[in-house]
């Protein structure tokens, strides 16, 4: 016969149009044999929405639908109420008012438990009604995670471990962390730490308490872990390490092992690892989930133009992309939504990783292992035997790795990477510090990827800064060019749903520097990694600081959020480079070194003509080409170049001598092979130039490098001077002598 409860809540939902007749006439029917109730049976299939459905419900019984989240429930209800109690009957106890418990219940219908507590406790049950999954939040937030499981746990253990001989004590531990009890105290900390997206958990002991923490968006949070635990730290531990098959007995040395474990929605793969304290064994598990919904590019966070940028990069034939940044930056996760997106049927992939986290279908993936020799190195020399295009190298570590990974790329495969540098430009001179040869860098990388998470804020407790850090409203009203009083900031104030942190979960921002050719010439010319910074700005590239600002004004993240990862860009005006065609254009292909000239020693003793008074100077803008000589070490005549040629412009011609820009320094003395460009069309004037001054522009970030001549021709010294003399009187100044 069809429940009468029932009849009334389908036609309340029939009439709201929640729920059609026939639907409702079919599940009334269905519903008679299984005892289940209706409400219970539309939330768990998800015909009715749970709110909508509660609503009904307490509106046909008369009841109150709370939010339990919502409320505070005072310290002295929950002591009176034993924990075994509301666990059992599944309810969470609200408050007491004279003899009148008020009751929180998915299940207002239960009459049995409303009779259990007049018995047991003598009290009257006053019932409202909240949704189900908020009650064990409830009781696990009142009563400490796992109070029941312990609670039983310390009833049924008569006697503690500490007095007994060390034999009989792991026996012991053996049968208590494989009883049922401890296993389940285990799971309900491992679930509760899945279920608030916590990357690791941290048990540590200390000398009066156990400490158990979780990784939540990357900070470490107190579980809410009763004091009681503390006795069962052995057990819980021993628990572990038998689910990651560790050996139990050994405490003395640190461990590391794996273990799966299944939840409702899906299983988990744990990393286990211990070290042994004076205290006792503290242990890191890191929870992974073994089947991740992979990123897509879209969805990492990327502002549109770093997207297209993203886009166009993933799709070269070959090179290098390297990601940026330090451990827990979401490099891998950024690496996996490449390939992913390039995981079609007519690429082959092979990733070499350390550790291997995920597993990615259609991917050659191989867990690089040192204790049988398998290094990147080595894993890398092997794969290539294999014939991939695309090439993932979990990390580049050393200089050998490094020098594969580039001759790899420039035998045509595209290989993604990770470097551990603070920005994008660094990872230029990190390159180059391990000791790879600039030339190698910069003809086979394609870009540095620099990448930090930042907290978003909680969408539940979002609240806008209306006043103060007037410095940074500043600094983003400059960096997006708009009016200081249309900058929004917001926070966090901290709720039930964040664990009071004011964010919920994490976004990536990225500075993206892309190769061209003038930052290739820097890189040629070792330039510092502040001039690369500037030179990509110019073409562009956005800083972890305006990409972090950008999240700032969309709502996503909070200023101290980006203060903390990125560090203020110096005042950049594009004004203060040359453009672009002032600067080197290189051509990386030629690498060897040439035999340039021989000379005479007397060549060599030339005075410094640039700082006479002899020739008129004139400040002109002339074409000016220059390759870096090398002189040898044991003839100082024989003078070689590396073939590489750089241009620049002058700021100063005189028959002398020559001033022009560069975005590196060279040491004085240094000598170069000049090419001065005075009228396009003209043959060039060729010599060698010796450095005789440096000046820093600290605002630009160039140098101004002087150099007098060396051996030039009679002819084009007075070329030179005729020149320097016209064009003065043709600016009208007197300046050119100074
Ligand atoms: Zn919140």
């Amino acid at each position: 016969m069809v429940k009468h409860n029932d009849k009334i809540l389908a036609d309340e939902l029939v009439k709201a149009t929640l729920l059609s007749q026939a639907k409702a006439d079919q599940l009334l029917v269905e519903l008679q044999s299984s005892g289940e109730p209706l409400h219970a049976y539309l939330i768990r299939q998800g015909i009715v929405p749970e709110r909508q459905v509660l609503e009904k419900l307490a509106s046909v019984h008369q009841l109150s639908f709370l939010d339990l989240k919502s409320m505070t429930i005072d310290k002295n209800v929950v002591e009176k109420i034993p924990v075994r109690f509301a666990t059992y009957f599944k309810f969470m106890p609200i408050k007491i008012e004279g003899r009148v418990l008020t009751v929180a219940t998915a299940n207002p219908l239960d009459i049995k438990f409303q009779d259990e507590i007049r018995v047991h406790l003598g009290l009257e049950p006053k019932v409202v009604l909240v949704r189900d999954a908020d009650i064990a939040e409830a009781l696990n937030k009142y009563y400490g995670l796992a109070a029941n499981t312990l609670d039983k746990l310390s009833k049924d253990t008569k006697k503690t471990t500490a007095d007994e001989s060390p034999a009989a004590w792991v026996e012991d531990l053996e049968t208590n962390a494989n009883d049922a009890s401890v296993s389940k105290l285990v799971n309900e900390i491992l679930l509760e730490a899945h279920k608030k997206r916590a990357t690791d958990i941290h048990i540590e002991p200390y000398r009066n308490k156990v400490r158990v923490r979780y990784r939540i968006d990357g900070l470490l949070l107190d579980a809410n872990i009763p004091p009681g635990v503390k006795p069962f730290l052995l057990s819980i531990i021993s628990r572990i390490k038998l689910m990651a098959n560790l050996s139990i007995v050994e405490k003395r040395l640190p461990q590391d092992g794996s273990a799966i474990v299944k939840t409702r929605e899906q299983d988990l793969d744990l990393r286990v690892s211990t070290i042994p304290t004076p205290r006792g064994e503290s242990m890191v598990i890191r929870i992974l989930p073994t089947n991740i919904t992979l990123l897509s590019l879209e969805r990492l966070g990327l502002e549109e133009r770093n997207l297209r940028l993203f886009r166009e990069l993933i799709q070269k034939p070959h090179g290098i992309i390297l990601v940026t940044g330090p451990t827990g930056s979401g490099k891998t996760t950024t690496l996996y939504a490449c390939l992913n997106e390039l995981n079609t049927a007519d690429r082959k992939i092979i990733t070499l990783e350390d550790p291997l986290e995920y597993e990615l279908e259609g991917i050659t993936q191989i867990q690089v292992n040192s204790k049988v020799n398998l290094d990147f190195a080595a894993g890398l020399r092997s794969v290539l035997r294999h014939d991939p295009d695309i090439i993932m190298v979990g990390e580049i570590r050393d200089v050998e790795t490094a020098e594969i990974a580039i001759r790899t790329a420039l035998t045509g495969h595209l290989v993604f990477s990770t470097l551990h540098t603070n920005d994008a430009a660094s990872g230029v001179t990190r390159l180059i510090e391990m000791g790879l040869e600039p030339f190698l860098v910069s003809s086979s990388i394609e870009a540095f990827i620099a990448q930090r998470l930042v907290r978003i804020i909680c969408s539940h407790c979002k609240e806008e800064v209306i006043s103060g850090l007037d410095d940074v409203r500043q600094e983003i009203a400059a960096t997006f060019k708009m009016d200081v009083k249309a900058v929004k900031i917001y926070k966090g104030r901290g709720c039930d749903y964040c664990n009071g942190t004011g964010y919920y979960g994490r976004s990536a921002i990225y500075e993206i520097l892309v190769m061209n050719e003038e930052i290739r010439g820097g890189i040629l010319g070792k330039v510092r990694a502040d001039v690369i910074k500037k030179l990509a700005m110019k073409n562009g590239m956005t800083t972890l600081r305006q990409d972090g600002w950008r999240k700032v004004l969309e709502g996503i993240t909070t200023v101290s959020e980006v203060m903390e990862i990125a560090v203020k860009d110096e005042n950049w005006d594009a004004s203060d480079v040359p453009d672009a065609a002032g600067l080197s254009s290189v051509s990386a292909s030629e690498i060897p070194h040439f035999v340039l000239r021989e000379i005479t020693p007397e060549i060599l003793k030339v005075k410094d003509d640039y700082n006479s008074r002899t020739y008129s100077r004139v400040e002109a803008r002339v074409g000016i080409r220059y390759q870096v000589v090398e002189q040898d070490d044991n003839d100082m005549t024989h003078l070689t170049t590396d073939g590489v040629e750089h241009s620049s412009i002058t700021k100063d011609v005189s028959a002398g001598g020559v001033r022009f820009v560069t975005g590196y320094t060279l040491p004085l003395g240094t000598i170069l092979q000049l090419k001065i460009q005075l009228e396009k069309g003209e043959k060039s004037i060729d010599c060698l130039g010796k450095i005789c001054r440096v000046e820093e522009d600290s605002v630009s970030a160039m140098f101004n490098l002087a150099a007098y001549y060396l051996d030039i021709s009679s002819a084009d010294r007075v070329r030179l001077d005729n020149y320097a003399r016209a064009k003065l009187v043709g600016n009208n100044s007197s300046q050119g002598d100074s």
